[in-house]
């Protein structure tokens, strides 16, 4: 049982409060216990203890240490380092000690949803070359002897996410996880990714939970390719990706006319942002794209794939955005998470190479995972005419390609 004081618990929870009893009055004398999601309030009125129980839903952080033991080359930008600093900003934000935030240790998945995603043959091989000792695929993205279990307890951390919000034991989460797995294809490491995280989640959501409306967004500054291929022919997933343009960025993929085929025809968005686009860009790409993409759709769940890689330190890309431009697109996330999904959603890190970035980015999503007050920093960047005259034509063109725009 952890006791918080009276202060700092109003301050997390008089939004929540509110909402959960609809009597403000509650403030007035009472003393609270917090126990997992579990709140008892009581207060001695005199003429006997008034007690009060109410149930509140806190935010997961998926967590677990193997994914800092997996890396690839020396120097190599993808690093341990990027959770190490992530973590010791959320640390700093006392929401782990006070129980507002619940780590969540991930085990071993079961390999059936793994296997519909990727070959048997291809993920054996990962698990042999990893147990060997290690090996490359590409220049840029290989394993050593821990790789292939932290990628295991990355896509464990995925189902277990969906799994812990679904029967109401949390209301939302943060994977904190490496390796990262939107660019993982069906038989192929790529792009520092081996099995693909957010795939796995989505998929578990249709296959084991029965849902059939699961929406991913993917803010990562990189194309999600593997995400993208792994659903590009099904309906039941609605893929909406926010990139560097791919003529000016790794993988090269991922354009506007990109639009699934078959069932999924309509269920592929890629919004390829002009290299500078920052946050007036992606607050035009939220209005008209995405919002009125879920407004459309109706997600049962919403997933996303948040990556720092956007922000305008980033050292591997050049996309303009800030810590604002992040906060903002989450708000927008848990907004449409809150009117469609019964607030469910869950966030899966990929990329982000700028350690402060990594720290800003993480902090600012567990606070408002979690409903606290976000940080602000002092981070700002102007992004040029040129950039905002492409984000509108690229708009444009999607209202008028897309039918759940029409
Ligand atoms: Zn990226």
């Amino acid at each position: 049982m952890l006791t918080l004081s009276v202060s700092d618990a109003f301050a997390y929870l008089e939004p929540k409060i509110n909402v959960a009893t609809q009597d403000r009055s509650i403030e007035d004398g009472y003393s609270w216990n917090m126990c997992s999601n579990h709140f008892t309030f009581i207060r001695d009125k005199g003429a006997g203890v008034d007690q009060q129980d109410v149930s509140l839903l806190v935010t997961g952080l998926v967590f677990h240490s193997e994914f800092l033991k997996h890396e690839m080359s020396l120097g190599h930008p993808e690093s341990p380092e990027r959770l190490r600093s992530a973590m010791s900003a959320i640390e700093a934000t006392g929401l782990v000690e006070k129980g507002i935030i619940q780590l969540h240790e991930p085990g071993i998945p079961t390999m059936d949803t793994i296997y519909r995603l990727h070959d048997r043959e291809y993920v054996e091989g990962v698990r042999t070359k990893s147990e060997m000792g290690g090996g490359f695929y590409t220049l840029d993205t290989s394993v050593n002897s821990h790789s292939y279990k932290a990628a295991l307890l990355a896509a464990g951390g995925a189902s277990m996410a969906v799994d812990r919000v679904m029967d109401s034991s949390i209301e939302n989460a943060f994977l904190l996880c490496r390796p990262p797995g939107h660019h993982a294809e069906r038989q192929r490491a790529f792009g520092f990714c081996f099995i693909n995280n957010i795939a796995v989640a989505a998929l578990h959501l249709l296959e084991k939970h029965g849902l059939n409306r699961v929406m991913i967004v993917d803010y990562d500054a990189h194309h999600g390719n593997g995400t993208q291929n792994a659903f590009y022919s099904d309906s039941r997933v609605l893929y909406v990706g926010l990139h560097q343009d791919g003529r000016t960025l790794f993988p090269g993929s991922g354009f506007p006319n990109e639009i699934g085929e078959k069932e999924g025809r309509g269920y592929n968005v890629n919004l390829a942002m002009y290299p500078g686009a920052g946050n007036w860009s992606y607050g035009q790409a939220f209005s008209r794209v995405i919002e009125p993409l879920a407004e459309s759709f109706r997600p049962q769940f919403v997933l996303a794939s948040v990556g720092y890689d956007g922000h305008y330190m980033d050292p591997l890309t050049s996309l303009g955005l800030t810590s604002t431009g992040f906060a903002s697109m989450n708000s927008k996330l848990m907004e449409m998470a809150q009117r469609h999904s019964r607030g469910h959603l869950v966030c899966t890190l990929e990329g982000g190479y700028n350690l402060d970035v990594m720290a800003m980015g993480s902090a600012n999503l567990v606070e408002q995972l979690s409903g606290s007050e976000v940080t602000s920093y002092q981070d700002s960047y102007e992004e040029s005419d040129t950039s905002m005259k492409h984000t509108e034509s690229l708009v444009t063109y999607l209202e008028e390609t897309i039918p759940l725009l029409q």
